[in-house]
């Protein structure tokens, strides 16, 4: 059945033909080019420094396919951009899915982080200038960005915290300070910085203190210090930098909407963004369901002269899982569908809850399947311990889990307490009223 036949029910009228048609074409690039093509790719980026050094030639091949069957640059939103494919949020949603399945879909397709989000940031905020000089490059996956907010020194999940200084000195920002978790920029093809740092730092007001300059990566001054590893993987030649800054200096042109927007800059990004990583998390849950039903039932693997799928737990492990990841669906497209028919503000708590709830679930079904392949679940014979620790991840990127729930709790908290309040009074008093009227005993503290 094709993935067009198995769009959720109640999601479906929402979804075009032209996205049913290249939902199945996304569902077929990725089953029958991009994860085969997962395999190449390691292959050919070989042992050691020379990791960082390539651009695996498979990809370029998988890029060419992309581009004539229509698959690039899916994820800009068709009501807020014109240089998107024309699909909304929840068409995209669902092709998401596919492109988490496989480690290259995403940048076969265009539709890779960080990229997404800076190209986002361009479209929405960027001058025409800013948007010729790097938009068009991105757009046509000709270069590479990474986003620079995260340091070393301070606690990153409040971005008041930032410290980078850029200081404008005549026609001319300064930039000094250290960045780390910059991911894109091992790639060699990572051409451009978008960096957030302290513009203004006279302003009382602490969300008005961060601003957002594009750098070229190659400015003088910048040192890329070291890669960071996830777990152990290098996530070459992409990578994860520890970056410093030793007045580096940017035209003052390179600012993007002005001094202190940057906060505006980054809601603005990481809005859709987040559930970009949550619908992929679907997909890498799905895949790890297919690797744990078919390990389960290999005939040659039959501990205590049984098949695996025999045995009452395994079968709950398989159904709870399918309950998981459907639901967990439903989270993310009602998500989309908010911010289709909104926008990302006024979907802030329907991303929060596909942010946290995803990546929990896949963990939660990835785990199962690294169980149910005894020891070869931990080791590199399948995808699904690179996946575990991918995922995992995604509890911190964007923003650590305790921080949303707190703003969502907070929110939550806010907007229903007196109503809630007023309404259970009401409803006792009722109840207490009622109980009199009939000449009943009151049995409960009302
Ligand atoms: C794989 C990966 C890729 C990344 N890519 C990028 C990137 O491209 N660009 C970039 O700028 N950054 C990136 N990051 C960094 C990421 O955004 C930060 O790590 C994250 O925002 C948390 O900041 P921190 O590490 O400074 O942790 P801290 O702010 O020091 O927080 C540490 C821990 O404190 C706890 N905590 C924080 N606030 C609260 C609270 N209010 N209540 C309870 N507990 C709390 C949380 O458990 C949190 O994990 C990436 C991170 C990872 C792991």
């Amino acid at each position: 059945m094709p993935a067009s036949a198995r769009i959720p029910p109640i999601v479906e009228p929402f979804v075009s033909e032209r996205a049913k048609k290249t939902l199945d074409l996304v569902e077929e690039f990725v089953e029958k080019d991009c994860i085969p093509a997962d395999y190449v790719f390691e292959a050919q980026l070989g042992e050691g420094d020379q990791r960082w050094k390539i651009n695996p030639p498979i990809l370029e091949e998988l890029k060419a396919k992309a581009k004539k069957l229509g698959l690039w640059n899916l994820f800009l939103p068709k009501n807020h951009y014109s240089q998107g494919a024309g699909f909304t949020n929840l068409e995209y949603g669902l092709m998401a899915e596919y492109l988490g399945k496989s480690k290259v879909a995403s940048e076969a397709t265009n539709n890779s982080a960080p990229d997404t989000g800076n190209m986002e940031v361009l479209a929405k905020y960027g001058n025409e200038a800013q948007k010729r000089e790097w938009l068009t490059p991105l757009l046509e996956g000709k270069i590479r960005s990474a986003f620079l907010m995260t340091e070393p020194d301070v606690a990153s999940s409040d971005a008041t915290n930032i410290q980078l200084s850029i200081h404008r000195e005549g026609n001319e920002y300064v930039l000094n300070g250290s960045k780390w978790w910059s991911s894109g920029a091992g790639d060699p093809r990572c051409k451009l910085y978008v960096v957030m740092g302290k513009a203004d730092t006279q302003t009382k007001n602490a969300y008005r203190a961060q601003s957002v300059v594009l750098v070229p990566s190659d400015t003088p001054g910048i040192t890329v210090h070291r890669m960071l590893n996830i777990y152990g993987y290098d996530d070459a030649p992409h990578g994860h930098g520890h970056i410093s800054f030793n007045n580096v200096r940017v035209p003052v042109s390179n600012m993007v909407l002005g001094e202190g927007r940057g906060f505006e800059i980054i809601q603005g990004r990481l809005g859709p963004g987040r559930i970009h990583h949550a619908m992929r998390s679907i997909g890498a849950a799905e895949r790890a369901l297919e690797w744990l039903i078919t390990r389960v039932n290999d005939d040659k693997k039959k501990p205590f002269g049984q098949l695996l799928s025999s045995h009452g737990v395994i079968l709950e492990w398989i159904a709870k899982s399918r309950i998981e990841i459907d639901a967990a669906r439903l989270i993310v497209l009602n998500a989309a569908i908010k911010i289709d028919t909104g926008d990302a503000k006024a979907a802030l708590k329907e991303i929060g809850q596909a942010k946290i709830l995803v990546p929990q679930t896949a963990l939660t079904v990835i785990d199962r399947a690294v169980q149910a392949f005894g020891a070869a679940g931990v080791s590199q014979d399948t995808p699904l311990a690179y996946s575990w620790s991918f995922i995992r991840t995604l509890r911190i990127a964007d923003g650590p889990d305790e921080v949303h729930l707190q703003q969502m709790g907070r929110r939550e908290n806010k907007s229903r307490k007196d109503e809630l309040t007023a309404k259970i009074n009401w409803q006792k008093a009722e109840a207490r009223r009622l109980l009199n009227e009939k000449g009943l005993k009151i049995n409960s503290r009302l």
